[in-house]
């Protein structure tokens, strides 16, 4: 009996973005099974990977990375880009974690919708080299958008994929992309901007500081970033106000009573503050002052604050501080 051939099997990296979103429909044309995987940590989720999967019917695998994420954040070997971004190793993490993914999945190779020389640090056709070699699946990755650009694969040599039908896109210009879109009824996609925190130099301010100054940093320390003003009081405290209705209600979503302690103003609308479980008193009692500074209270009169404690509740009786003398205090 003559056995089936079975389809090759590819696995994606999915950024959700147009260029993923062609990268696998180019692979699907050559009717190789193909899957996407998109990883999530608290700076970028699968939200727009979701949609793309639901728009070709490509099946989508989420998966959370935050801890080894983390572990990579805080010493890139390649470093930083503009801001708190370590595109290669990310991309190399990334490669590495779907490589495992492979054998157990019996996937035959990797993809992504990288364009050589679109992105002047990370996309470079050295920094592609170094995700390949770094991922430890050298040979196995292939980037149908530029494949005819770069050296020919272990993938395209052994006969897996058509290479005489990737593309050959190279640098910055979107216009070839845009026009595949149209040649395979593509229309609905979003625009290539953001989509990752680390790119974002308010939030890379604050999560520098957050790696300087703590050294077990969880992953609500990290959400907490997204939210609110944050002031740095000293080098042991870091105090978090919220700034709308919307934000308090992140604060104390994310809040930690193991790590933070909550203030509110008594009997007056105010802002969630959050200050350090183990915070020093003149600390404390500059965040209720704050706080109540964030009040219409009015300059010099004082207020009572409410000091919620995992296992306790305190009342300081304090006067205001003028919010806009705390400006070189913010962080981002
Ligand atoms: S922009 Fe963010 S998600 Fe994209 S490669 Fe860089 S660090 Fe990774």
């Amino acid at each position: 009996m003559i056995e089936k051939k079975q389809r090759v099997r590819a696995l994606g990296l999915c950024s959700g973005g147009l260029d993923s979103i062609l990268a696998g429909m180019i692979l699907k044309k050559q009717d190789i099974d193909v899957t996407w995987v998109s990883f999530e940590t608290p700076f970028f989720t699968a939200d727009k990977s979701a949609r793309a999967a639901r728009q070709t019917g490509i099946p989508l695998i989420k998966k959370d990375i935050t801890d080894i994420y983390l572990a990579m954040l805080k010493n890139p070997p390649l470093g930083y880009g503009k801001h708190m971004n370590p595109c290669r190793d990310c991309h190399a993490l990334m490669f590495k974690l779907a490589g495992d993914m492979m054998a157990q999945g019996n996937y035959d190779f990797l993809f992504s919708g990288e364009v050589a020389g679109q992105r002047p640090l990370s996309q470079t056709k050295p920094s592609l080299r170094y995700v390949e070699k770094q991922s430890g699946f050298d040979g196995l990755i292939i980037r149908p958008l530029s494949a005819r650009v770069l050296p020919e694969t272990d993938v395209e040599k052994r006969g897996l994929v058509d290479r005489s039908k990737l593309m050959d896109f190279s640098g910055r210009s979107r216009k070839p992309q845009i026009q595949l879109a149209r040649e395979l009824g593509i229309r609905d996609y979003p625009s290539p901007a953001g989509g990752c925190l680390l790119t974002d130099k308010n939030f890379s301010i604050r999560l520098k500081d957050l790696f300087n100054h703590d050294e077990n940093v969880s992953h609500n320390d990290i959400h907490l970033l997204k939210f609110g003003r944050h002031i740095r009081l000293n080098e042991t405290v870091k105090i978090i106000v919220g700034r709308t209705q919307a934000d308090n209600q992140s604060v104390m979503k994310f809040h930690d009573p193991e790590k933070y302690a909550h203030l509110d103003v008594k009997d007056i609308g105010s802002p969630v503050i959050l200050v350090p479980a183990d915070i020093d008193n003149e600390s404390l009692k500059m965040a209720a002052a704050i706080s109540v500074g964030y009040t219409k209270t009015p300059e010099g009169q004082s207020a009572d604050v409410v000091v919620t404690w995992k296992d306790r509740v305190e009342i300081l009786r304090v006067k205001s501080i003028v919010s806009s003398t705390l400006r070189p205090l913010m962080l981002g």
